[in-house]
């Protein structure tokens, strides 16, 4: 299927557009977030961790050069290829003015290398100005803009303080699609209060917009966030790894096979990560997710009826 996989991994998709392996390098562009600067509220979404959710990059004190030639020292010692993609994944890497942004993406682009910009985003943050600024650079290199949706269900949205409605997001989308803009989209499994059934809605929800990537996380909680305030309090139920394995098979049955499967299991910095510790083991979480497909006989979009491979 996808050099012997049975979902459309990321990996597959780069080798198919560059030719090798290509790399990311997270960088910290030294922005904040309207959840965190007091614009929508000053505590973060819920599970939300001090460094915004991206905690194994850069410093931000360095220049945007500096972290993509750190990053790129760090990362050759693992993998050996000369394609480079600039991971903007702190906080809202498009809250700011144009000008700041443009010198930002810019400096990024123009590292020796760099033959792609990723921007971890939020829908609520992307105005006109921003979209023009997005569809120059899409003119220019190979660009998608990361939205962390995290379900699509607005009391889940409610209680873990997303800040903004699920038609913001379909509003947001569909202005980068016409821009052929392509989209990478998180969700998160396991939040409290949410079924299975309600994790799959969210699946199917983004799948029927041909999304260009997804992005599937279990719900980690974290040292100092105000999820672990309340898992303290209420010990919510917390998926087992089985159960996990077992929802992102699921899910990954209901994702059209074009849709590039960008991440199947999240990085806990292990001296932050509460719980579930499992996923600190996230090649055997991977390793269980192939033996269950195989288990099943079934790949990305098994169960879509327009799509039997
Ligand atoms: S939108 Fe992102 S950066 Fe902002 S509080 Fe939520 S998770 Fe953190």
């Amino acid at each position: 299927m996808w050099n012997n996989k049975n979902y459309h991994t990321f990996d597959y998709e780069m080798k198919k557009i560059f030719g090798e392996k290509a790399i990311k390098l997270s960088i910290d562009g030294n922005f904040t977030c309207p959840n965190r600067d007091g614009t929508l509220g000053s505590r973060g979404c819920i599970f939300c961790s001090e460094r915004g959710s991206g905690d194994f990059n850069s410093d931000k004190k360095k220049s945007i050069t500096e972290q993509i030639e750190e990053q790129k020292q760090i990362m050759s010692r693992k993998w050996k290829s000369n394609t480079y993609i600039a991971y903007f994944q702190n906080y809202t890497n498009t809250y700011d003015t144009v000008e700041n942004l443009r010198k930002k993406f810019y400096e990024a682009l123009s590292c020796e290398n760099i033959r792609g910009l990723a921007i971890a985003t939020r829908p609520d943050c992307i105005d006109t100005e921003i979209l023009e600024l997005l569809e120059e650079i899409n003119s220019k290199t190979f660009l998608w803009i990361e939205l962390g949706l995290q379900s699509v269900n607005d009391t889940t949205a409610n209680f873990i303080r997303r800040g903004y409605k699920t038609v913001q997001f379909d509003k947001t989308y569909k202005q980068l699609k016409d821009k052929n803009i392509k989209t990478v989209v998180h969700l998160i499994f396991g939040i409290p209060g949410e079924t299975n059934a309600q994790m799959l809605d969210s699946v199917k929800y983004v799948s029927e917009k041909n999304v260009w990537g997804i992005k599937l996380h279990m719900l980690h909680v974290l040292k100092n966030t105000d999820l672990s305030e309340y898992y303290e309090r209420t010990k919510f139920k917390i998926l087992t790894i089985e159960e996990y394995v077992a929802i992102v098979c699921d899910a990954l049955e209901l994702i059209n096979p074009e849709t590039v499967i960008h991440r199947l299991t999240g990085d806990g910095k292990k001296s932050e990560l509460i719980e579930p510790l499992w996923t600190l083991n996230k090649l055997k979480v991977l390793s269980d997710i192939d033996n269950e497909l195989k288990i099943r006989e079934s790949y990305q979009g098994k169960k879509l009826p327009l799509f039997p491979l």
